[in-house]
């Protein structure tokens, strides 16, 4: 595929030809993306699926970059950033978020409303898709507890409703939406005093503060909870806080998260969540499963 192909089929779907991966991501690291799409309307994102369908190009939707890894050898085809896809409709109890708003503006607004039910999920660096998608949480919460439903573009290319009740979903983990482009979500909230719900949000981005090493860039946590123990204390128990791979380092704040200590390469990164695994199999039995999704190719 080359630009002037791209530009003549899909002339109102704002783009960036050859784009640095690494600035759409929160480790900060990624090759180039043969097309970056930053589709503002969902008719936008509906063409981009179509042509990519009838053209055999790879598709693939990017939040806010906060649960990936890209391959430092970037990504052929389309890669849809649903960034700039985004807005908020509150109305009672409901909320609506179209599938690029960060989540953490959701949560903000509706506490600002005096909703309860979103609040435990503040500083997750997300977008309401991403969210979805993996049915992200914190601090005993779930991004599904509240939802009711969620819209989708289908493998087909039509618009699909899901309720909750439809849709299997675990930790960190929905089934049946694999392709398929969120596209919003709507939850049903309580209500809530706004001043404690404030103060809630509050103490959760101090803790987060306190305990991630916010400081550099990451993706989080890199590894799933397994059953019956925690990831991060099974790397603490194996020694494993400041271990490095190039510029990646397993982080001495939270063993859980591996930073870009140095402009590591996501090769490096990639080498270290190797490295972590194979160590914490060895001496405890236990497989980590990464919580992150890798794109691209890696050694
Ligand atoms: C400092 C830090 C703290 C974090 N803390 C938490 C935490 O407490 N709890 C937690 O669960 N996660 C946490 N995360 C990880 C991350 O923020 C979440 O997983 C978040 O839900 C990812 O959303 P995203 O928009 O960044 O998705 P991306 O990283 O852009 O994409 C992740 C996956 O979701 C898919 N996806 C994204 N948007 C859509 C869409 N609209 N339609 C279909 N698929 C889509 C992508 O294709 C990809 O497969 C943290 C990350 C960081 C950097």
């Amino acid at each position: 595929m080359n630009s002037k192909v791209f530009l003549e089929n899909l002339k109102d779907v704002p783009f960036i030809f050859e784009a640095q991966l690494s600035l759409f991501t929160t480790y900060r690291v990624g090759g180039i993306a043969e097309v970056l799409a930053l589709p503002e309307k969902e008719e936008q994102i509906k063409e981009l699926k179509n042509f990519s369908k009838k053209n055999h190009l790879d598709f693939r939707v990017l939040g806010l970059g906060s649960n990936i890894l890209v391959s430092d050898f970037g990504l052929p085809g389309i890669t849809c950033c649903l960034r700039n896809f985004k807005g908020i409709r509150i109305d009672g109890q409901k909320v609506t978020a179209l599938a690029g708003t960060a989540l953490d503006e959701v949560v903000r607004a509706s506490i600002d409303c005096g909703l309860a039910g979103l609040e435990n999920l503040s500083g997750i660096p997300g977008s309401v898709g991403g969210a979805v998608f993996m049915n992200a949480g914190a601090f005993k919460a779930e991004t599904f507890d509240k939802l009711i439903s969620f819209t989708v573009l289908n493998a087909k290319g039509e618009i699909q409703e899901f309720k909750k009740e439809d849709v299997k979903y675990e930790y960190r983990k929905v089934w049946g939406i694999e392709n398929c482009v969120i596209l919003s979500a709507t939850w049903v909230l309580d209500v809530g005093e706004k001043e404690i719900l404030k103060a809630r949000r509050e103490e959760i981005l101090q803790s987060r503060k306190a305990k991630q090493p916010l400081e550099y860039p990451s993706a989080g946590s890199v590894f799933k909870r397994p059953v019956g123990a925690y990831a991060s204390k099974l790397i603490d128990d194996c020694g494993l806080r400041g271990l490095s791979v190039g510029g990646a380092q397993v982080s001495t704040k939270h063993a859980g998260f591996i930073i870009n200590y140095q402009n590591a390469t996501a090769q490096d990164i990639y080498n270290l969540i190797k490295e972590v695994q194979k160590i914490v199999k060895e001496k405890t039995g236990f497989q980590l499963e990464p919580e992150q999704i890798f794109w691209g190719k890696f050694k």
